[in-house]
């Protein structure tokens, strides 16, 4: 079970322990959502680069799709997410586990050249607060993939004209439908990145046909066809469940200091990057190293 980590602010939705990844994508009829979503990223995320940020990584889904980085960082809330993650992808010195809090990136500025966040916005209370924690983190010119969840979608429209649901798709406030699980209006984000120092560069709308009815009555191979014609072009532009968006990290950023990596996430002192525990020079905070994950968690548990 997913649940909600108290005393941190914003809250933080923790998947740890949980079994996220074989109840919601091995065992469950996601062949789809999977499918579209590779599709949108090929065509989106493809220049590949030194190193990437992959927020909200989980137990690597996706992490293999990013072929053309050099050295990808996986970080989750969720420690046990990122064990499995390592078991899915091995020791090496390209894949780097940090458990830690999306809101205190514990990196120094400008280090990424690259950063993803697929299905994790979502879980965020403050969004303009993440998007400028993701800026820090990024070098000048560098390409930031995000997905969120769309709340003007065709359902949501259809049980909102029908008097199904109260809140209006059309609002540009978020909703939360469930406790931590937070659907957005496009224009608001679109208004938040610019707000937080991204320039966006072009969307694409996913899993237009994310419902049993299609799932049970037509082909994967041709749903998937379908999704990726309607991707950036129809009369349902705009009205996905899932849309994923490029853009480019403007205005200035730092250039990190020569073998700098890490920063502490309690007084920002800059700490290396060693596959070992190590304590904090500035706040004697030990940061824990163990079966291959940094944890730079606060309060874990
Ligand atoms: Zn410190």
């Amino acid at each position: 079970m997913m649940t909600t980590k108290p005393g941190s602010t914003p809250p933080v939705c923790s998947y740890e322990g949980s079994d996220y990844q074989s109840q919601f994508w091995d065992n469950a009829n996601r062949r789809y959502e999977d499918a579209v979503e590779t599709v949108a990223i090929d065509r989106l995320f493809n220049q590949g680069g030194q190193l990437l940020l992959e927020l909200g990584a989980g137990a690597g889904r996706l992490t293999q799709r990013y072929n053309g980085w050099e050295r990808i960082v996986l970080l989750d809330y969720s420690r046990t997410q990122l064990l499995q993650a390592r078991e899915r992808l091995g020791d090496s010195d390209n894949f780097i586990y940090v458990a830690a809090d999306i809101y205190k990136l514990p990196f120094v500025n400008g280090l990424f050249d690259g950063a993803t966040m697929i299905r994790t916005l979502h879980h965020m209370a403050d969004a303009p607060q993440t998007l400028q924690s993701v800026r820090r983190v990024l070098a000048q010119d560098s390409l930031f993939l995000l997905e969120f969840a769309n709340k003007r979608n065709l359902k949501s429209i259809f049980r909102w004209l029908l008097r199904k649901q109260a809140w209006s798709p059309f609002s540009p406030e978020q909703v939360e439908f469930v406790e931590l699980n937070y659907n957005f209006h496009p224009k608001t984000i679109l208004a938040t990145l610019q707000q937080s120092g991204f320039s966006p560069l072009e969307s694409l709308g996913v899993s237009l046909f994310r419902s049993d009815w299609f799932k049970n009555h037509v082909t994967h191979e041709r749903l998937v066809q379908w999704d990726a014609r309607f991707q950036n072009k129809g009369p349902f532009k705009g009205l996905t469940p899932s849309i994923f968006t490029v853009n480019r990290a403007v205005g200035l950023s730092e250039t990190p200091a020569q073998g700098s990596f890490f920063s502490c996430p309690i007084c920002a002192t800059s700490l290396p990057e060693t596959k070992a525990t190590q304590v904090c020079p500035g706040c004697s905070h030990e940061w824990q190293y163990s079966q291959g994950i940094y944890e730079f968690r606060i309060n874990p548990e």
